[in-house]
């Protein structure tokens, strides 16, 4: 039997609930596939850590990582602690020192769920956002001179390189070649942005070239955010740069049904490094403790996991365990309209995959 090692990082928030949850989910499912086992090892990193230690992980967090198959990890943030210093603290530094430059977000709307959208039916929305994870306007380059003083300057410079934008264009290209509809759009801000932005294009134009079945577009990036909302259908697979798609992937999650579903991976795509597979939301502190946190972002990036670890078919099965939730209408939790725990999704998630046809 294979053996997978798995790093579980639940981190902060609601991120502590719904990675146990996941964890559950997993479980179940490499019960039912019985070819597979997971060992999971949970790394009590993040915020509460930082308060004991002064940092959000070990100083060999990396080197911990590193022998692990695939990271699982759930939220980090704090209402006391700077936003900066606890995503530059663990999330980041993952993603960066793992080069895990693709990160891959599916959207779509599972059987049951409801758009926001007037009309949008899961017919009509049913993107995948590709985003570069690496560099852009996450580099971290820059700084701030005459601290405190009236003359205080903030410098924050995006980077581009061009072996960055070559590497997630191409694989946004032989991603969307995956697809049905095999169209991939370009967002960009190479009017306003007249340097890094316009090399982007370039690259792009000429990536495109050794991928002649698959059809192009180039939108800005605010014009792209109405085409989501009025003509969901024209989209499919949409490149995008680190800030970009991080906007764009909250509002995709949103017109899905809600930003609990939506699942995110951080991909070394040659494998040198450890994946890592999060629900996109934060720590979501409003409703942390609460147990009404929605998991299914949590299942569906498990899923994702699952098929880059090569068990695809076990993946597909707890995909289709959560639609099966999501199609019955129930147990929901309150984003998604419902009345359901956290606890009773993931039961009946649990209860969906041992069932004979899913
Ligand atoms: P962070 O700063 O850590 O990125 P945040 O707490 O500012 O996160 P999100 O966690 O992304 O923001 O969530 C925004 C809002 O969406 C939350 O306030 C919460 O009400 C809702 N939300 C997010 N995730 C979930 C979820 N899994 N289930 C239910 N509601 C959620």
């Amino acid at each position: 039997m294979t053996e997978y090692r798995i790093a579980a990082i639940p981190g902060d928030g609601i991120g502590a609930e719904v990675i146990p949850a996941g964890l559950k989910v997993l479980d179940a499912t490499a019960q039912r596939d019985g070819g597979f086992a997971l060992r999971v090892t949970t790394l009590p990193w993040g915020s509460s850590f930082f308060r004991r230690h002064g940092r959000l992980m070990p100083e060999d967090g990396l080197e911990q990582l590193r022998g692990f198959d695939a990271i699982y990890f759930g939220a980090v943030g704090d209402p006391q602690i700077a936003d900066h210093v606890t995503l530059w603290g663990l999330r980041l530094p993952i993603c960066q020192g793992f080069d895990q430059y693709a990160n891959v977000r599916p959207t779509r709307i599972l059987p049951g769920l409801t758009s926001p959208l007037r009309n949008c039916g899961s017919a009509d929305l049913d993107w995948i956002i590709v985003r570069e994870n690496t560099e852009g306007e996450y580099s971290g380059a820059g700084g701030r001179v005459h601290r405190s003083l009236a003359e205080e300057v903030g410098v924050e410079v995006s980077v581009f390189t061009r072996a960055a934008v070559e590497r997630i264009m191409r694989f946004a290209f032989e991603l969307a070649r995956k697809r049905e509809r095999r169209h991939l759009t370009l967002v960009t801000k190479s009017n306003a942005q007249r340097h890094g932005m316009v090399m982007w294009d370039e690259v792009f134009a000429a990536t495109a070239k050794a991928y002649a079945d698959v059809t192009t577009d180039r939108e800005l990036v605010d014009a792209v955010t109405t085409r989501m909302v009025l003509r969901p259908r024209t989209l499919d697979v949409m490149v995008a740069t680190n800030l970009h798609a991080d906007i764009l992937s909250d509002l995709a999650a949103s017109l899905a049904s809600s930003i609990g579903i939506a699942p995110t991976a951080n991909l070394n795509p040659e494998r040198r490094f450890p994946s890592m597979f999060e629900p996109i939301h934060g720590s979501a502190f409003d409703i942390a403790g609460k147990g009404i946190a929605n998991p299914i972002g949590a299942f569906w990036t498990a899923a994702m996991m699952l098929d880059h670890l090569g068990e695809g078919e076990a993946g597909a099965r707890l995909m289709a365990a959560i639609e099966r939730v999501t199609r019955a209408g129930e147990p929901l939790t309150p984003d998604l309209g419902g009345t359901a725990t956290t606890l009773q999704v993931t039961d009946s998630v649990c209860d969906a995959i041992q069932s004979a046809n899913c």
